[in-house]
């Protein structure tokens, strides 16, 4: 049986120089069903198999990944044949292609659905670049990246934005039209890039098919996601450093524990398998994060010069279970037990190493759950979320005081996760308001979840004044900005008034201000 939309075959050879080379050998006639070792070349498509976008991440000084993926039938499982199927692809100093620095052929594989991830090297640090991909005649959109300034260059300024949480069904993402307007050189997304739910009807758009759990789930729900025009924009905007939190797999999972009791872990493990690969097959990211099984390492650490180092972290892979149940809770029980981990062992001490080892003015943590100690009950008593650093009493209290002790020079914590706008001051001791603020949090709404917004949210008074180290909330949907100087760290809380109409305009709804050597947000 062959599926209808591609074929290879006769065509000509096309009409551009950069496709002359990949049009000359003749192919063997494919058989159906198998995967050999032959790579085709000459592959037609009956629908453009670039319908996912374009997007690039990671850079170095001298490199980026290039990402894209082969998908004619983006929603059921991407129409592709069986078959290793060549892709060629070019880098650019201009949007024309008239100076061509760098191209090659990649092959794309049916076992990562056909996903292309290209470790460009070699380019110059600091410049910006396009790229785009060719595959049978079809050409890709065209993208533009970036390469990092040299380790131990000086950068001036560093403009980047912060999103999590793009809920498919609650809102469009006009918010990611903006951010791509904003000229940024790095986006971050700190994770909730899909949400795993089945479909619900009545709202702004539907997810296709039931939760997700199967491989070729997640590559449809991710196709799904991808195939938002905003999305793919902000994607070929800049080079994105990508994260994820839970709903990426299962909702509030840790570890191998799944949230509804009764779930086998060997079971959960697998679909964690799936989850993960399905991820690294839609994120420009390296081979090194390839997943093995149900193992995925996206830690990461990515100095932008002397400037900043970003330490990406994974809050979901290693943790210990959510303590007393998860939910909201007094700070009493397993919240206290001094085994509990956030980041695991490993990857705690590859991140105080990377603290100590880092050279940069900024020393940022970019992450998934809210670090400050939120209470959330008005008055005597407290509730604190149990999914959170606040449920983690132990080790976010041993990763503050080591950023204390240790005079990380400083620290910034980015945030997402809970679909509201926080600026925190972090303290070791949230009972203690006199004591000195160690670091800064920003904590970025959603994109999309949770719908419409409103600048303040019911319980946002009564919040601020339980928890005086909280210098800002707010819950409309966007991201933050941020320029980075070697002298100030300014955060721009940019916001849509609504998602669930396109056309919304942006809003700097507040901007706040940390000084070098000064931590603590000041509003501007
Ligand atoms: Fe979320
Ligand atoms: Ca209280």
């Amino acid at each position: 049986m062959r599926p209808r939309c591609w074929d290879f075959g006769t065509q000509t050879i096309s009409r551009r120089a950069w496709l002359a080379g990949a049009a000359t050998l003749v192919l063997p006639p494919w058989q159906a069903g198998q995967v050999d070792g032959v790579v085709r070349r000459r592959v037609r498509f009956a629908e453009n198999p670039f319908q996912l976008g374009v997007a690039s991440g990671d850079p170095t000084p001298d490199g980026v990944v290039l990402w894209t993926r082969l998908a004619p039938q983006p929603l059921i499982g991407g129409g592709m044949p069986p078959a290793r199927v060549e892709v060629g692809w070019q880098v650019a100093r201009d949007e024309g292609f008239q100076q061509i620095v760098q191209e090659g052929t990649t092959v794309a594989a049916p076992q990562l659905a056909h996903s292309v991830h290209v470790e460009v090297a070699g380019l110059d640090p600091d410049r910006w670049y396009w790229y785009r991909f060719r595959a049978g005649s079809e050409e890709s959109p065209v993208g533009r990246t970036r390469t990092l300034p040299a380790v131990e260059a000086t950068p001036q300024a560093l403009r980047f934005a912060f999103a999590s949480c793009q809920h498919f069904e609650t809102g469009y993402y006009t918010a990611y039209q903006h951010m791509a307007a904003e000229n940024l050189d790095l986006i971050i997304h700190l994770g909730d890039y899909i949400y795993e739910g089945a479909g619900r009807a009545n709202l702004i758009r539907e997810h296709t098919g039931l939760e997700i759990t199967s491989l070729e789930d997640y590559r449809n729900r991710h196709a799904q996601y991808k195939s938002d025009g905003d999305l793919q924009t902000a994607h070929a905007s800049c080079p994105w450093l990508v994260t994820w939190d839970d709903h990426e797999f299962d909702n509030n999972y840790a570890s191998e524990v799944s949230e509804q009791t009764g779930i086998d872990e060997v079971a959960f493990l697998a679909r964690r398998a799936n989850a993960y690969q399905a991820y690294y097959e839609h994120m420009p990211l390296r081979r090194s994060t390839v997943p093995r099984g149900p193992a995925m390492q996206i830690y990461r650490a990515v100095p932008f010069g002397r400037l900043a180092t970003f330490f990406v972290l994974d809050t979901r892979q290693y943790r210990s279970d959510q303590p007393n149940g998860d939910g909201k809770k007094p700070l009493e029980g397993r919240v206290l037990d001094p085994q509990a981990t956030m980041l695991g062992a490993r990857q705690e001490s590859w991140l105080t190493a990377g603290l100590l080892r880092s050279e940069t003015q900024w020393n940022v943590l970019a992450q998934q759950v809210m670090m400050a100690r939120v209470d959330r009950l008005p008055g005597e008593g407290g509730h604190y979320s149990m999914d959170q650093w606040s449920g983690y009493d132990v080790p976010r209290k041993r990763l503050l005081q080591f950023l204390e002790d240790r005079q990380i020079p400083n620290p910034v914590v980015l945030t997402g996760d809970i679909h509201t706008n926080y600026v925190n001051d972090l303290k070791v001791d949230f009972d203690r308001p006199e004591l000195a603020t160690i670091a800064t949090e920003f904590v970025g709404t959603s994109i999309s979840s949770a719908g419409d917004g409103m600048v303040k949210a019911a319980y946002t008074d009564t919040m601020l004044a339980e928890n005086a180290f909280v210098r800002f909330h707010n819950a409309e949907r966007g991201y933050v900005s941020c320029t980075v100087t070697p002298d100030t760290w300014r955060a721009d809380y940019q916001v849509v008034p609504f998602v669930t109409r396109r056309g919304a305009p942006l809003i700097t709804r507040k901007s706040f201000v940390v000084a070098e050597g000064r931590p603590g947000a000041e509003a501007v």
